[in-house]
């Protein structure tokens, strides 16, 4: 019989796929790696049980703990996944901007949700961080994986996600294109790529609101470039150790409007049903490969998450019209 003996041996190995509309009167062939195809509907299934198992191996997470993280839902998504297999507790703090079908998904797996203000600085105690590490310190047996500066991150898709992209690509990939948030997606599979190919370029995406950009192209952390905004999943108020600098070789800020726009052409045009970031993902890729691409060019752009967790905001029209982005 061909079955797997948990849902979780099912992550990984998600379709490539090319775009073929939104891609009008671009010459290059532009590829998406559809990351919603992972049991957990996101990329973040793959760092989460790797995350997980390397606690494990270390002796850091034991029978019977509790897994807590500060998450956007997705990487909580993935741990609850991992928790359930393998029998931890999980409790996630998370910002009050992110959508409630997120937290509602994340109770649903089993989990306890916290919510937290998003208008704090991260070093205030109220901050989804900081109550994410006070809860670690405070419940016994409980592990915090710090997706931002845990290096399990990065490795799970130099691992998996960057041999993937090359061997579906039989290795014709010119340009590799994602969102950044925690770096991890971004810094693993780059890392992996340029072994291969050393003159591939990366590209990533960012938001305004978020430091990246002015950070890679100056040095200088401004805390002037952080201010509110509402894509949910990229861009940073700080800069966390899974984001490798040196294996990016340019940033570019998608607005909140376009990636919304983009998000929705991309169900309509291409039958991707997506999040947020995915659209933001394509609309810089895409103005990149305007630029900077000819017909020999292979560009794979990474597509994290579903549309589902995004019903009550980018796929309802009037959240649309009320922010603007349609008319
Ligand atoms: N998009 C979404 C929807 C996400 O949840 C995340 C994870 N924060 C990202 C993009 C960015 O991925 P990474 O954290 O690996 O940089």
């Amino acid at each position: 019989m061909k079955y797997l003996n948990h849902i979780t041996e099912a992550i990984g190995n998600t379709p490539l796929v090319k775009l073929n509309k939104v891609t009008e009167g671009i010459k290059a062939t532009i590829l998406a790696k559809v990351e919603y195809m992972n049991p957990g509907n996101s990329v973040k299934d793959r760092m989460a049980i790797k995350m997980i198992e390397d606690a494990e191996k270390a002796g850091i997470l034991k029978p019977g703990g509790t897994i807590i993280e500060g998450t956007s839902g997705n990487t909580g998504m993935g741990l609850a996944l991992a928790a359930v297999a393998k029998g931890y507790k999980c409790i996630f703090t998370l910002s009050d901007k992110q959508g409630q079908e997120k937290i509602d998904i994340l109770k649903a797996m089993g989990a306890d949700v916290i919510v937290c203000p998003t208008d704090v600085t991260p070093d205030d105690p109220q901050s989804y961080y900081s109550v994410a590490k006070r809860l670690n310190k405070e419940i016994p047996n409980s592990f915090y994986p710090n997706q931002y500066d845990n290096l399990s991150n990065t490795a799970a898709h130099y691992a998996t996600t960057g041999p993937e992209i090359w061997d579906q690509s039989e290795g014709k990939i010119t340009y590799f294109a994602t969102g950044v948030g925690t770096g991890g997606t971004v810094s693993g599979i780059s890392r992996y790529l340029k072994e291969q190919n050393p003159g591939l370029v990366t590209v990533g995406i960012d938001t305004y609101g978020s430091v990246f950009k002015k950070y890679k192209e100056t040095g200088i952390f401004d805390e002037k470039e952080i201010y509110p905004y509402a894509t949910e999943g990229i861009g940073e108020d700080i800069l966390p150790k899974n984001v490798d600098f040196d294996l990016i070789d340019t940033f570019i800020k998608v607005a909140d409007k376009d990636g919304a726009v983009m998000t929705r052409r991309l169900a309509r045009e291409e039958g991707l049903f997506v999040g947020w970031s995915s659209g933001s993902a394509v609309h810089g890729a895409l103005e990149y490969a305007r630029e900077h691409l000819t017909e020999n060019d292979t560009m794979v752009v990474l597509l994290p998450d579903h549309g589902t967790r995004y019903l009550a905001k980018i796929y309802n029209d009037n959240w649309m019209r009320s922010k603007g982005y349609i008319d």
